[in-house]
């Protein structure tokens, strides 16, 4: 029987091929140089390259390497949380695997949890080798959501930190479906604090982020902290109806006083597009909460697990 582990590393994966190698040496090297006892859990979210013969590998050689292999893509934030789920050590900490978080920050957040804090988030200073729009798209919506909601999220984070085990368990008992992890974790509260770096380039391949799944985690991460968006709709028909009345105002003024009627065909039509304009972002914008209702309602798990490597047989129990 080997030691339990002190340190978990909790490493999503989807279609990493090229980046992998690197990742593990870079990772490795780090880790071992801790002389703790530690674990690497790569949860494989359903890649179609060669990622998971490589996991395997890697398991193979090593076995502080685990393995939590989904029976499909189920997305970046489940892959987080299954590792989560999965995982012992006494502090967690997840990193991305295309070496856009420097692994050797860790040492630096384990000496601040050493010190007494609970979270250990990597803060973002400068960004390389991210297109404009990318980096700008980034800064608006962390700048939105710090209006939008209520919880203190702090800017410029990732999913790149630390968390002790006590916040882990604390995670493991929000059941949400379309989560934002950091945004829960901020809610949680407890002692947190964030150390600077840098976040490179990424190191082979590209983003698996395309523009569609950034939009649907920016909605999720919206939707699960804040109902302002639905109050605009009020606040809006308010607005409107106040302007309406002011331009009845003018169009009876108009019918009674002079004779110019019956002039107003493109003003009407301005007025008629413009408004169902926004009644339908408004429909849809609570459709966003509904659908989202129904999907916490059918009450489906959040992930599906096809095999898992290298765990021993009661903590695959003790999980379930
Ligand atoms: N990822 C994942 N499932 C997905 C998309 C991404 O597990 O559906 C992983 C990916 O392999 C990487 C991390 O999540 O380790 C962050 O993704 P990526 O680097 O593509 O995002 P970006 O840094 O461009 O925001
Ligand atoms: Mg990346």
């Amino acid at each position: 029987m080997s030691e339990a582990a002190r340190f978990s590393v909790v490493v999503p994966v989807y279609n990493e091929e090229n980046v992998l190698p690197e990742m593990y040496s870079r990772l490795h090297a780090v880790m071992e140089a801790l002389h703790q006892p530690y674990e690497i859990i790569f949860v494989n979210d359903g890649s179609s390259d060669r990622t998971f013969a490589i996991l395997n590998e890697l398991c193979e050689q090593d076995h502080a390497i685990k393995v939590i292999d989904f029976a499909k893509n189920f997305g970046h934030q489940t892959a987080i949380t299954a590792g989560m789920d999965y995982s012992e050590g006494e502090a967690i900490v997840v990193i991305d695997a295309d070496l856009q978080d420097p692994p050797e920050v860790i040492p630096l957040m384990i000496e601040r949890w050493n010190e007494g804090y609970d979270v250990v988030y990597g803060k973002r200073g400068e960004r390389k080798g991210e297109t404009f729009f990318k980096r700008l798209s980034a800064s608006l919506f962390y700048r939105l959501m710090r209006k939008l909601t209520d919880v203190d999220i702090p800017v410029d984070t990732g999913d790149f930190r630390l968390i002790d085990r006590k916040v882990c368990n604390a995670l493991k008992s929000i059941k949400e479906r379309n989560r934002y992890i950091r945004g829960i974790i901020s809610w949680l509260g407890f002692k947190q604090i964030g150390v600077d770096f840098c976040r490179e380039e990424r190191f082979a391949g590209e983003t698996k982020y395309p523009f569609k799944k950034m939009l649907k985690f920016a909605f999720d991460a919206i939707t699960s902290f804040s109902f302002k968006p639905l109050k605009l709709s009020s606040y809006l028909g308010m607005l409107m109806s106040f302007f309406s009345f002011i331009y009845l105002l003018f169009v009876l003024y108009q019918k009674l006083f002079t004779n110019q009627t019956v002039t107003g065909w493109a003003s009407s039509m301005v007025v008629n597009l413009f408004f169902n304009g926004i009644v339908l972002m408004m429909l849809g914008i609570a459709g966003e909460y509904i659908g989202r209702i129904y999907d916490e309602t059918k009450g489906r798990p959040l992930y599906v697990v096809r095999q898992v490597k290298n765990f021993s047989r009661n903590r695959i129990e003790r999980r379930s």
